[in-house]
């Protein structure tokens, strides 16, 4: 089993370090890091550290804390030569020729992630990140050395200067640790925490490991009673298991204290925090993990919210455990995590572990870790970001999981991030059931896609082919896919929609002259592309479409004085298709539907919007910004109106109304009520498909008892 870290050996020497590889490795393969060794010290050699000492121990730690985790030979050698290629005149060819082409890829790998210089903060943390993860997705081997390098550099951080130190504890605990988390690699996670902890907050982190050390002293009879107590119950069970005590990390202590509201954590202040027993119970086998479980929950009563098992469903990084919170005896919580030998050893050192016995022969990396570690980055190198911020915020919603896991209806487990809704879960599913997605039902019950999910519900998603990316839906999407692929849809989508529009109202405009956008010669073209500044036809049609140039003026290029408008060339109206069209907006004054005479108004911007041929707003638009519009003969599709519906204050009418319209197959958007003098005006916000299916709900709910009036309201 790996050792904890938490109090490393002062100073490594070689010999140190060739006595821990022949522990798991050949002689062949430990002479080669050896070689290695050699290699570097003699690149480095002169080279001092800040602290004062010979260059080559800072490689050599380094490659001692992977070996610690058994890393594989390459790694290792590559971890002893990581700073060669940087650091001395040594290239990258001459490291092939010495160490082959793999260890000096690793090699590059690593020196280009510390070689990139930024404008800003927070350009430079999320180039950091996006150089990070492609080098990881050359060869994953390369972080794992790259966190190697930073675990060395932060245990040795008392040689820098004040501001150093605290710059790059600052970057240690917002990148490396979560990658480190995020990649199953506890063991440097947590002591690359407390380390950078302990430098940002000196004070904080003294006064917390004291208070711990003073009240684990004070506990530790109790403690033990448990321990011992819950060891005689596992043999009473016949379980063969080994019980620990859980060292607690001052930083974890720190974050629990400073993140009450985590709900997935029941502690508070520091006390509470105290008033816990953290155990670890190791057995041989799964089965005997579920054993081990029905033993401790016989002795002490679990809280049921705390439990988790993450056997059955792992973590997204591969981490196995069974979690349960117990109430023990002196008033004491006792936390307790059951797993096997190997699902501890993963849990440790996650991908860096190279474990010939349980993952097969040598050139095989594929431990569970590994694969998730991979399919993670994949994932995420296939977001399309286009500036660095926005990357970053995805990878801060990957890095910082709290997740939520739900079912498919055919049972298929689904993990999202916290406060996910039913669109990521679409998205989850599939790219096209999130672009195609409709509607939802969780454990059976229909509810908007904005509806946030939490874990054990079984959600299904509807699909319709005529369906789109709505942009409302960035207002509730967290999850990175669903997000990047809404945002490039609809920016497709408006483009495309523009365009067409654009072309439309031109056209329009051009026959006044008998011309056709299609039928411009190459010297219209130019003419009309420099007299609006435009780089090509489209980026014109567009910007007409979007409203930002108007197509009467476009047009007016050909001929200053257009001839009078003939019964042939009268201008016809532009058709409106569907409620899909995103540079085609419905106003919310006056809520247009089919069946309703209709104007179009030009928006800079927003493209159309369409008000109903009454509407009030219309009067104050200028002429020349309003469009002829019409509704395509049988247009299909679900168009908003308000209704108001008078009734004699009586209990159950807003019941029976909202029924009644349900089941006219109409949805409900918004409902208020007002009062006055005994009387109530209910309003309604509903979709209709058009004109003659709101006359028919209206006609319903006149029916109803205790309804007075029902009126659409304008
Ligand atoms: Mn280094």
């Amino acid at each position: 089993m790996p050792q904890a870290l938490a109090n490393p050996p002062t100073k490594i020497f070689i010999s140190d370090l060739c006595e821990l590889l022949d522990e798991y490795l050949d002689t062949s393969q430990v002479k080669e890091i050896y070689r290695a060794y050699l290699f570097s010290a003699e690149a480095h050699d002169g080279q001092l550290r800040k602290s004062g000492e010979a260059y080559i121990f800072h490689p050599l730690a380094a490659t001692y804390i992977l070996a610690e985790m058994h890393s594989d030979t390459q790694t290792l050698c590559a971890a002893m030569l990581h700073d060669v290629i940087e650091d001395t005149g040594i290239t990258k060819e001459k490291l092939a020729i010495e160490f082959g082409k793999q260890v000096a890829e690793l090699v590059d790998g690593v020196s280009k992630l510390s070689t990139i210089e930024f404008k800003t903060r927070e350009h430079a943390q999320a180039e950091n990140f996006r150089k990070m993860l492609l080098a990881m997705n050359r060869d994953i081997r390369v972080i794992i050395v790259k966190l190697a390098d930073r675990l060395h550099n932060m245990r040795t951080l008392g040689a820098m200067r004040l501001t150093a130190r605290r710059r790059i504890a600052r970057e240690t605990l917002e990148i490396y640790a979560p990658i480190a988390n995020r990649l199953g690699i506890n063991i440097i996670q947590a002591e690359l925490e407390e380390l950078s902890f302990a430098a940002l907050y000196p004070k904080r982190y003294q006064i917390l490991s004291h208070r711990l050390q003073k009240i684990n002293n004070q506990r530790s009879a109790t403690f033990n009673t448990i321990k011992i107590s819950i060891e005689k119950q596992l043999a009473k069970y016949n379980v063969k298991a080994e019980v620990y005590k859980r060292k607690r990390n001052p930083y974890r202590i720190y974050f629990d204290m400073c993140n009450k509201k985590k709900s997935s954590s029941p502690n508070k202040t520091f006390l509470q925090l105290m008033n816990i027993c953290a155990l670890r119970i190791i057995v041989d086998n799964k089965a005997d993990c579920y054993l081990a479980l029905g033993a401790v929950h016989s002795l002490y009563k679990p809280i049921f919210e705390y439990f988790k098992d993450y056997i059955a469903i792992p973590k997204s990084n591969g981490y196995q455990s069974i979690h349960t919170l117990l109430f023990g005896s002196h008033g004491m919580l006792i936390e307790t995590q059951i797993r096997t030998i190997e699902m501890h050893k993963l849990s440790e050192t996650g991908i860096t572990t190279y474990d010939l016995e349980h993952f097969g022969n040598k050139n095989n990396y594929q431990t569970p870790s590994y694969q998730r570690a991979s399919e993670w980055l994949r994932e995420l190198l296939e977001i399309r970001a286009s500036d660095s911020i926005e990357f970053l915020e995805h990878v801060k919603t990957d890095l910082f999981p709290e997740e939520v896991y739900v079912f498919s209806p055919k049972g298929e487990i689904i993990q999202i991030p916290k406060n996910a809704t039913a669109i990521d879960f679409a998205y989850a599913i599939h790219t096209d059931v999130g672009n195609k997605c409709v509607s939802a039902k969780i454990d059976g019950q229909y509810v908007p896609l904005s509806t946030q999910l939490s874990s054990g519900q079984t959600v299904e998603v509807f699909t319709a082919k005529w369906a789109r990316p709505n942009p409302s839906w960035l207002n509730f999407a967290v999850s990175a896919k669903a997000r990047s692929h809404i945002r490039h849809f609809l920016k497709n989508l408006q483009h495309d929609e523009a365009i067409r529009l654009g072309r439309h109202m031109l056209d329009k405009e051009l026959m006044a002259y008998s011309l056709h956008v299609d039928n411009f010669s190459d010297k219209q073209i130019t003419s009309l592309l420099k007299a609006f500044k435009c780089k090509s036809m489209e980026i014109l049609l567009a910007e007409i479409g979007f409203g930002n140039c108007m197509a009467l003026i476009v047009a007016r290029q050909f001929d200053p004085t257009p001839s009078l408008p003939t019964e042939t060339n009268k201008p016809k109206p532009l058709i409106i298709k569907s409620t899909e069209n995103i540079v085609v907006n419905f106003a919310n004054c006056c809520h247009p539907i089919p069946g309703d005479h209709i104007i179009g108004f030009i928006s800079a911007g927003k493209g159309i919007v369409i008000h109903t041929a009454g509407c009030k707003q219309v009067i104050q638009y200028k002429v020349e910004k309003l469009q002829p519009v019409e509704w395509e003969t049988d247009i299909k599709g679900e168009f908003l109106v308000d209704i108001q519906i008078e009734v004699n204050d009586q209990q159950g009418v807003l019941a029976n109304v909202a029924t009644c319209i349900t089941d006219m197959k109409s949805n409900i958007e918004h409902v208020a009520n007002e009062n006055n003098d005994g009387r109530s005006i209910l309003k309604f916000c509903i979709s209709v498909k058009n004109r003659s299916h709101l006359a028919t709900i209206i006609r319903h709910i006149r029916r109803l008892n205790s309804v007075t009036r029902v009126y659409r309201s304008k």
